[in-house]
């Protein structure tokens, strides 16, 4: 299956920073087989969209709104970033969940309006530090996916992709273990089974939390982990050309 190496930039970023890192990224060689995304801030995506066109780079959004328009103040619709040329965008990252009040529920209907649009959606779920510790990591995983992806058809799950993203790694510096992502990885490519062998076999799972050059040769060896969504490393333009290498590589 493809590799790919997802850049969340957050709240990080201004206009120009963005042009400028997209412009050293169209240098990047990209080997084959991997897929490279970046997710800039929504005021510069029109403008990203732009640039990257016709390279190998995919812009993706951080969320989206559920609705396709509307009296929701703030809000970008699904419909908006496709008329801009957005292909893929995050949806669930854990920051949503928990300053933004995200649900599993507000997830799955975003994903289905994403795949609406043709848009892929990148759902992210993962584990806080107590449900680990208590030995509920399996379980707290296995309801999120079902609560989002449960109503959704086998040709829409095809259309996914999944990023496991432990809370308590993500920013913190702290990374699972190989062993436990690859752990985890095939635990949500076996649920996914459950919807037939085929969409397991579709599905990409990037690992997202703390990853960076010293520890992704090792993550992304394991037979499950089909890339990274990566934070803080993918601000640095070094650091990420160096994670879209080792991708290749595995
Ligand atoms: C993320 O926010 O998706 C993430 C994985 O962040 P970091 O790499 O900084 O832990």
């Amino acid at each position: 299956m493809r590799k790919i190496v997802a850049g969340n930039w957050k709240m990080h970023k201004d206009r120009d920073e963005v042009s400028a890192f997209i412009a050293a990224l169209k240098n990047v060689p990209v080997p084959t087989d991997v897929e490279v995304v970046i997710a800039p801030p929504f005021p510069f995506l029109a403008a990203a969209a732009e640039q990257a066109a016709g390279s190998l780079i995919t812009v993706a959004a951080q969320n989206c709104h559920q609705k396709s328009h509307g009296a929701y103040t703030g809000e970008v619709s699904a419909p908006m970033l496709k008329s801009i040329g957005v292909k893929a965008c995050i949806v669930g990252h854990s920051e949503r969940r928990q300053y933004f009040g995200e649900t599993d529920e507000a997830v799955g209907e975003k994903i289905a309006a994403l795949l609406e649009q043709g848009i892929t959606p990148i759902y992210c779920c993962g584990e806080l530090k107590e449900d680990r510790v208590g030995g509920k990591h399996f379980e707290v995983v296995a309801a999120q996916m079902k609560a989002a992806l449960g109503a959704l058809t086998n040709d829409q799950l095809k259309r996914i992709v999944i990023a496991y993203e432990p809370v308590w790694a993500i920013g913190t510096g702290l990374t699972a273990t190989a062993q436990q992502a690859q752990e985890m990885h095939a635990h949500i490519r076996t649920l996914l089974a459950t919807h037939g062998a085929d969409v397991a076999a579709h599905v990409p799972i990037l690992y997202g939390g703390s990853c960076k050059p010293d520890n992704a040769a090792e993550l992304f060896a394991n037979p499950d982990v089909n890339g990274g969504l990566i934070g803080g490393a993918a601000l640095d333009i070094n650091q990420f050309s160096e994670l879209i290498r080792i991708a290749g590589a595995q």
